[in-house]
């Protein structure tokens, strides 16, 4: 279903049928300024009335075969299914969009729910699944959204045309609107308010004013240019949390879908949200398969340089941007070149992924202090920053160690060297949250051995201290019966999303046509699966399957038999038909069965 606003003015409309249904249509199209024909026999008085008034044309009699193949647009309402059919049949056979009102199958466009403050609309739509779902919607908007909008749009748009009259730079002008935007709309509360024209005039003279400047930095530049300059620019330093794409806060969500670039780490990857649109930017500096990382250097002057070309710029960080992520390194950078930054801070990996394990990494009377370290710190040639000799005498704390598979044996070392009690509980996560996590659960002189025999690598952290003795019983992620599955689902099955979601299913909602961030998630880790509800959606991830990220012969779960057909027809294996009318329980029963 593809939305579009029409401008009916002037064009020649049908409608037949002459029941209230009728009238709402007709009354619709005349207020937009359509030609109107009404055909019924029989019609109700308001319409007679509209035609008395002349505004539109009343034709009492029934409907002629053929005669809706002449106008634009047809909406057909009478009680009787034979006519509504023939309607139908005329205008699609021409080409001529129409609706029959109530008969989905019957219908070449379907008229959304809508909202309407003034020029402002907003339309709802559940392309015919849910009509009743878009009513209470509707009347959800209408309670939600106050009479003020109407105002307000009308003041956005005049305050549009002010920016354009000026000839403002289209960099600047979207720093104006987000301006107007900002300080007029309670985003939180859906309330919106009218701006004096003294806040309008200073809003629209700082700029101005920039405009002027910056026609001398071309001719050299002054301090003042450039900081003018880099003003424009933003750079938002944002935790994308451990790599659950749950675990990004809302602000940071909200910061990735106002961006002009996203610069990413490869840690970072799997929570980049998969709608974000095709115009936004993205930049990866991790690691790729096989391409280094971009130097520290490198990506400090790409945050500049993209900034000064007036972008709103996410840096996406894995975990905590200052939790030994160099956030703090990348905020000095762009504060000695007097660009105004923010920090969205992170959920860090090293509570995270602890959580996910089963650790809690404090507990009353037996862990009471935390201390988040680097391991690198144990096999630093220069000597280490950490005196492992108090921690290995602090009894009542855990460790948590980042970058610690390699450095392990070290820390282990240092730590029985300075007294630390062997049998101390010790854990390693590997890939903690999200659906390829691992971990080891062992002692402190055991933990080195453990892991290379169960093969763990990095991204992993350790923890040491007595509160892993709680990870057996704790142990809620492991247990839920889709934990371990990454699955594709078509962004509009919010439902069937969040029951898998629920059942410990990490899910990739993925939109058609597939964003470029989607391929980037989907090829962050292994995508185990993919649920499809249509033939379309077949099409689309058709080409997407094989691609890095996908496992051999990924399993299918196919709603309905056409998707399964279209599957089995391009040569897809391991394709799971399910009926239409399944719950979801039932699919999270048939995806963990398939598991086991
Ligand atoms: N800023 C990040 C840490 C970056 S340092 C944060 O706050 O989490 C990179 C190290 O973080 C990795 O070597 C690993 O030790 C740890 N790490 C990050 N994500 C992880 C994950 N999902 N599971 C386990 N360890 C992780």
């Amino acid at each position: 279903m593809y939305p579009v606003m029409l401008d009916v003015t002037d064009r020649s409309c049908l409608v037949v049928g002459g029941g209230g249904i009728a009238l709402r249509k007709a009354q619709g199209l005349v207020e937009e300024g359509a030609r109107v024909t009404v055909v019924a026999p029989e019609v109700v008085d308001p319409l007679v009335k509209m035609a008395q008034e002349g505004r539109l044309s009343l034709e009492r009699r029934a409907y002629t075969t053929g005669e809706a193949v002449s106008y634009a647009l047809v909406f057909a309402a009478t009680d009787d299914r034979e006519v509504n059919a023939r309607v139908f049949a005329d205008a699609d056979d021409a080409g001529v969009w129409v609706n029959v009102a109530d008969d989905p199958e019957l219908c070449s466009f379907h008229l959304p729910g809508r909202v309407r403050r003034g020029p402002l609309q907003l339309a709802i739509a559940s392309a015919g699944e849910a009509p009743f779902a878009v009513r209470r919607l509707r009347q959800l908007f209408e309670r939600r959204f106050g009479a003020e909008w109407a105002e307000w749009v009308a003041a956005a748009g005049r305050f549009r045309n002010r920016v354009y009259s000026l000839g403002v730079a289209p960099a600047d002008q979207e720093a104006l609107f987000d301006r107007f935007f900002s300080s007029t709309v309670d985003a939180e509360n859906l309330k919106a308010r009218i701006p004096t024209a003294a806040e309008e005039a200073e809003w629209i003279s700082a700029p101005v004013d920039h405009l002027d400047r910056g026609g001398q930095a071309e001719n050299g530049g002054s301090q003042a240019c450039r900081e003018s300059e880099s003003k424009r620019g933003f750079v938002s330093l944002v935790g994308a949390g451990p790599g659950c794409p749950g675990l990004l806060t809302v602000r940071g969500r909200q910061r990735l879908f106002e961006a002009d670039a996203v610069v990413y780490d490869r840690l970072a990857a799997p929570a980049l949200p998969c709608g974000l649109g095709p115009e936004v930017a993205l930049h990866p500096v991790g690691k790729e398969a096989g391409v280094h990382p971009m130097p520290q250097e490198e990506i400090n002057a790409l945050l500049v340089r993209l900034a000064r070309q007036g972008f709103r710029v996410v840096r996406l960080k894995g975990g905590d941007p200052y939790v030994f992520g160099r956030g703090g390194e990348e905020g000095e950078v762009l504060e000695a070149e007097g660009i105004a930054f923010e920090v969205v801070p992170g959920v860090t990996s090293g509570v995270a992924a602890m959580a996910w394990a089963g650790i809690p990494v404090t507990h009353r009377r037996e862990a009471v202090r935390l201390t988040l370290l680097t391991a690198h710190e144990a096999v630093k040639s220069d000597g280490p920053q950490v005196r492992w000799d108090l921690l290995a005498q602090d009894k009542s704390a855990t460790i948590v160690g980042y970058m610690g598979v390699t450095a392990l044996p070290e820390v282990v070392h240092q730590l029985l060297g300075g007294g630390m009690d062997p049998t101390t509980p010790a854990a390693m996560v590997e890939q903690g949250t999200t659906a390829s996590q691992r971990k080891v659960i062992s002692t402190l002189a055991a933990l080195p051995n453990a892991i290379v025999e169960a093969g763990l690598r990095p991204p992993a952290l350790f923890a040491i201290g007595p509160t892993i003795g709680h990870s057996s019983h704790l142990d809620w992620f492991s247990r839920l019966p889709l934990a371990g599955e990454r699955l594709v689902v078509p962004d509009a099955a919010e439902v069937v999303a969040r029951r898998l979601e629920a059942a410990g299913a990490e899910v990739l909602p993925v939109p058609f046509p597939v964003t470029p961030a989607a391929r980037v998630v989907m090829a962050a880790l292994p995508v185990t699966g993919c649920v499809v509800t249509s033939p379309a959606e077949v099409d689309w991830l058709h080409d997407e399957r094989g691609g890095p990220g996908w496992i051999e012969d990924a399993p299918s779960w196919c709603v309905g038999d056409a998707a399964a057909a279209r599957a089995r027809q391009r040569g897809w294996r391991r394709v799971h038909e399910l009926s239409t009318g399944l719950d979801c329980s039932d699919l999270v029963a048939e995806i963990a069965e398939s598991r086991s």
